[in-house]
């Protein structure tokens, strides 16, 4: 099968960059990985071995622009387990040799073609069958599942001995494959829906062409499917989809079942939730029934996403401040995975580089509401849905609106959706940990924002924030439309604390443009801030002293004593 995933291409200097970005192009989706400090990428990763290792772990396929050595040395570890095999090549910085080293049965040779193609040079393939046929007999299309690995890798090495082989059932995919047919001969490729009986000289591939049904969940769902289909000879490995009535989409016992039978679970809208009747709404005749589940026997292989519609998903997560590296690998993969992201402009490009079959739905910054609602439009019609914010979503950000636009909703298809919240590190973290530890003590976030709340509730709220030397980040400080609001919020503010207040200014954290201020509750000017900076006004705790590069740390200890320091051992 072709790799499903878009590979990691791995770089550790300018040197390779070219080179990576030729093969970017032959893969929708694919990253260029650049090793932080040394070369700019898509994502930065500050340890080659680490990185790799958690490339690999995931099943992303990785082509790493570095020696072929040292590729095998970083992912040594994880080897034990040949099953689950992402591809992994090496290729040369300069683009004139690419090896195949991990991932025969995952299409790692595919993609040394590919790569060999787009750079005019010649895969160094060492695999014996894909030299002498072409292809790797033992990587199906999609589609398709191979029965027996072992029994599989046999029967190859049976070939290569010279036996010749007959075809039985449909391969197209084996049509210009250059293999030694002859018509009588004892070995057999068999695609077939009925199990493998055992017969050594054949290699039997199942298309994955049958479909279940269930109605309603009773006992062991995928036992009784596993059951049902043995009693008729048919291979579990046949099988291509659960149907189940879309009234049971939020029921979790059928996605477990589908996750046993390692087969995508699809919904039927309808009222007729008999098995047979969810079968016909897909245009399938049923074929046999028992134990409440029907199942229909397709001639090729069925696309599960004919059938029916998944259950959708909502995931609103937080992109962070902006570096790829405060991401959370959770948002990530959540990212990878949709089908359609859904945010403000700047965000959904933030988010990217996307896939050509990713659909993007930018939206101006306010309709925030209409935002959330849009989404789960899409996800009550099966899609995987993304709604990205900056920082973390939970703080001043989408995931409320979110919520309030399911609380206010009426319509079950949007409660049947699959919601996720995945947090992100909030912009007041991210300048906190530049600055050192100013929230290292007791502290309040407060949007100084009058757009959603009326201005009094903010000057009440500053004023008891103040009172009770809680350390503030201001997130929203200013804008054009409210250009007054900072100065009466900080003069409530010096009510309570001294001029001598420490104050933290992040602007643009974590993006190209970061830059970070220290300066005083005193010499604090409206000037100095935009909505793109986070304010941090220290407590009467709030300290600072002299880092060893010549910027300053601040932080807020942890204890609650004006006058003290801490010593030795209240550090322990
Ligand atoms: N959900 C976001 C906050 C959205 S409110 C989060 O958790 O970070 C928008 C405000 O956040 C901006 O006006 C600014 O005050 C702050 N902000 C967002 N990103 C920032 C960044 N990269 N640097 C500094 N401040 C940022």
């Amino acid at each position: 099968m072709a790799t499903v995933n878009p590979p990691a291409i791995v770089i550790l200097g300018p040197g390779a960059l070219e080179t990576a970005r030729r093969v970017q192009h032959c893969y929708d989706g694919a990253r260029v990985h650049a090793l932080q400090g040394r070369v700019e990428g898509d994502v930065a990763f500050a340890e080659l071995g680490a990185h790799l290792r958690a490339l690999y772990a995931s099943g992303t396929p990785i082509v790493a622009l570095c020696a072929a050595g040292i590729v095998i040395r970083c992912v040594a570890p994880l080897l034990a387990n040949k099953g689950a095999e992402p591809p992994v090549l090496a290729l040369a910085e300069d683009g004139s040799a690419v090896v195949p080293l991990l991932g025969g049965l995952s299409g790692v040779n595919v993609m040394a073609r590919a790569i060999g193609d787009a750079l005019g040079i010649a895969p160094a393939i060492t695999t014996s069958g894909e030299l002498r046929f072409g292809t790797c007999l033992l990587n199906p299309p999609a589609g398709y599942a191979l029965a027996s690995l072992d029994q599989g890798k046999r029967f190859v090495s049976d070939l290569l001995a010279g036996e010749p082989t007959r075809v039985e059932g449909g391969a197209p995919w084996l049509d210009d494959v250059d293999l030694p047919r002859d018509a009588a001969a004892r070995h057999a490729i068999r695609v077939s829906p009925h199990a493998w009986d055992g017969t050594r000289e054949q290699l039997v591939i199942h298309p994955r062409s049958i479909v279940a049904a269930v109605g309603e969940t009773r006992g062991q769902l995928a036992a009784k499917v596993n059951t049902a289909l043995a009693a008729q000879g048919y291979a579990a490995l046949a099988l291509a989809a659960l149907l189940a009535p879309a009234s049971a989409m939020s029921d979790p016992a059928w996605a477990r079942a589908a996750d046993e039978l390692g087969v995508p679970l699809r919904f039927v809208r309808g009222t007729d939730t008999a098995p047979n009747a969810l079968l016909e709404a897909c245009g399938l005749p049923t074929r046999f029934e028992a134990d409440g589940v029907a199942f229909a026997v397709a001639d090729a292989p069925i696309d599960p996403q004919m059938l029916g519609q998944a259950r959708g998903k909502v995931s609103v997560l937080g992109l962070g401040p902006g570096r790829t590296d405060l991401l959370a690998p959770a948002a990530r993969a959540a990212l990878d995975d949709a089908t359609d992201i859904v945010g403000y402009a700047t965000y959904v490009d933030m988010a990217g580089p996307l896939r050509a079959n990713q659909r993007r739905h930018a939206t101006d910054n306010r309709e925030e509401l209409q935002r959330a609602r849009h989404a789960f439009e899409l996800a009550g019609e099966g899609r995987r849905v993304v709604v990205v914010s900056s920082g973390d979503p939970g703080v001043f950000a989408m995931a409320a609106a979110v919520l309030e636009a399911l609380e206010a909703s009426e319509d079950a298809r949007w409660h049947a959706v699959e919601l996720e919240i995945i947090p992100g590190i909030s912009a007041g973290l991210a300048t906190a940990a530049l600055a050192g530890a100013p929230l290292g003590h007791d502290f309040c976030m407060l949007s100084l924002s009058d757009n959603l709340k009326p201005w009094a509730v903010i000057e009440k709220r500053l004023a008891h924030a103040a009172q009770a030397d809680l350390v503030m980040a201001f997130y929203n400080p200013i804008s054009r439309a409210r250009p007054w609001q900072l100065d009466r919020a900080l003069d409530i503010v010096r009510r309570y604390r001294t001029p001598q207040t420490r104050v933290v200014l992040g602007r643009d954290v974590g993006r190209p443009a970061q830059s970070l201020r220290h300066t005083t509750l005193g010499a604090l000017r409206a000037e100095d801030v935009d909505m793109r900076t986070m304010v941090i006004v220290g407590s009467s705790t709030t300290r600072g002293f002299a880092r060893s590069d010549g910027g300053e740390w601040v932080y807020t200890p942890r204890w609650y004593r004006e006058d003290a320091l801490p010593t030795n051992a209240s550090l322990a």
